[in-house]
């Protein structure tokens, strides 16, 4: 068998349809409520935010959603991404395992985001809207939203977590070339913003903390919408492309995983490549563990608490139902940027309380040691966010090593390293700290959790 299952510039290959688990789930999400009513909102309370086919999008009940014909036109620039055998991997873990990675790194951007960043573009294009306002933790978001926007000809300004602004100057020059305004965030612009300089001036930031900036804008502004990277249904629908492109190229490798495997940050590129391989499981086909990885200094999943939150620190969004560690939290400024927010995608924290995946905790020290085996051994690095995943997916090959059994394991490598090559530097030099997130921050952050009802 090819060692590379790929095919180029095949427009037949890319899926038609997005994915919708909601059709599949054996009992539906928690409702999306008002934060002044308390009450369930309808598509008419999301309108000032977002245009109403992505609404729609949000509250659907159906499995599949078509894939516009012009976003179809620029996936085609690098979809399908390629799923590639990690022999090399394999060979110098000396496991039975078969390790198999969809690579996401592929697209202009560099990672996953753009999958969703044109198709919220279109919608927005579609709908009469001039500007877009977003927010952005390491910069991977802002600069797939700036290369979008630019695509179909929209506005695009960007807060950037203070932290992120600060470690990758790169990042905010790609989204400025893409044509973008990026703002550090908390930033003196906004109310939202102004309110945590004047508790802290030198403020870290957080996506918590800028999302509040970018909605403020979006609200204040008639021909402005709002766009979120992650964590929304209708994000993580976008992103079903990626798995869904892996099962087909699994068949034509002949296999199908045991192990699927993402890193978890809102929980995007995870629900992109677990949510079709959950779904085909719910219909009846073949049972699969599913792993989302997180990083031990926002530890969402894994610590975080199963309640109503605000999607953001300012208190600005609706109520979801999810695994938070409170809208107050600001995780440590660790390198993983797009892994530090404080909540999760609702429908993941759902499929985790319904049984339906695991998941698990690292250390930032570990999970680059295996970002550099895995550059060693197949030659892509990895961002920061991705190699979560990558460690999961070795400790799972050691595990098949230790047992003697051949298990066949699948990964998102959600975004190329070519960004954050000051993460890697750090790790060589033994400067990259193990950072614990303040336990007496996460309690009263908690004790703050909102009451639903
Ligand atoms: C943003 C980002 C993530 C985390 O976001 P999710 O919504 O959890 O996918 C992971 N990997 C990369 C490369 C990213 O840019």
């Amino acid at each position: 068998m090819n060692d590379t299952v790929k095919y180029v510039l095949d427009e037949s290959r890319i899926p038609k349809h997005w994915y919708n688990i909601v059709a599949d789930l054996p009992a539906p999400p928690a409702a999306v409520l008002h934060p002044g009513t308390r009450q369930p909102i309808g598509p008419g309370d999301l309108a000032p935010l977002f245009p109403m086919e992505l609404i729609l999008q949000e509250v659907s009940q159906e499995r599949e959603i078509e894939i516009p014909g012009p976003v179809r036109a620029v996936y085609r620039q690098w979809r399908p991404s390629p799923l590639f055998r990690a022999r090399r991997l394999e060979q110098a873990l000396g496991t039975p395992a078969r390790i198999y990675y969809k690579y996401e790194g592929v697209s202009p951007a560099g990672s996953h985001k753009p999958n969703t960043a044109v198709a919220q573009a279109f919608y927005n294009k579609e709908a009469g809207v001039k500007r877009l306002t977003t927010e952005t933790g390491a910069g991977q978001w802002g600069s797939s939203l700036a290369f979008a926007g630019q695509v179909f000809g929209l506005e695009v300004k960007v807060f950037m977590v203070r932290v992120s602004y600060d470690q990758k100057p790169y990042r905010r020059a790609l989204m400025e070339t893409y044509g973008a305004r990026c703002v550090p965030s908390p930033s003196p612009e906004t109310r939202s913003g102004q309110a945590i300089l004047a508790q802290r001036a030198d403020h870290p930031g957080s996506l918590g903390i800028a999302i509040s900036e970018a909605v403020e804008v979006a609200a204040t502004d008639d021909d402005a919408k709002y766009a979120l990277g992650s964590v929304l249904n209708h994000v993580l629908m976008h992103q079903t492309i990626i798995g869904q492109e892996a099962i087909a190229q699994l068949e034509m490798a002949d296999d199908y995983p045991d192990v699927v495997i993402g890193c978890a940050g809102g929980g995007s590129n995870f629900a992109g490549i677990a949510f079709p391989f959950i779904g085909a499981k719910l219909r009846g086909g073949p049972g699969v563990r599913v792993i989302a990885v997180e990083p031990a200094a926002c530890p969402t999943l894994t610590r975080g608490r199963y309640a109503y939150d605000f999607g953001d620190t300012g208190h600005l969004t609706p109520l979801v139902k999810m695994h938070t560690l409170g809208s107050g939290f600001t995780p440590p400024g660790f390198h993983a940027g797009g892994l530090r927010y404080h909540g999760m995608a609702p429908l993941v924290s759902h499929c985790l309380d319904l049984g339906l995946m695991e998941a698990r905790a690292y250390r930032q020290n570990e999970v680059f040691a295996a970002g550099v085996q895995f550059a060693r051994a197949e030659g892509i690095v990895p961002a920061p966010e991705a190699n979560h995943a990558v460690k999961c997916a070795i400790d799972e090959a050691l595990a098949c090593k230790s047992e003697g059994r051949a298990r066949t394991i699948l990964f998102n490598l959600s975004g190329h390293g070519h960004f954050d090559m000051q993460a890697y530097t750090d790790f060589f030099s033994g400067s990259l700290q193990d950072q614990a997130y303040d336990e007496e921050e996460l309690e009263t952050a908690l004790a703050a959790l909102p009451v639903a009802t």
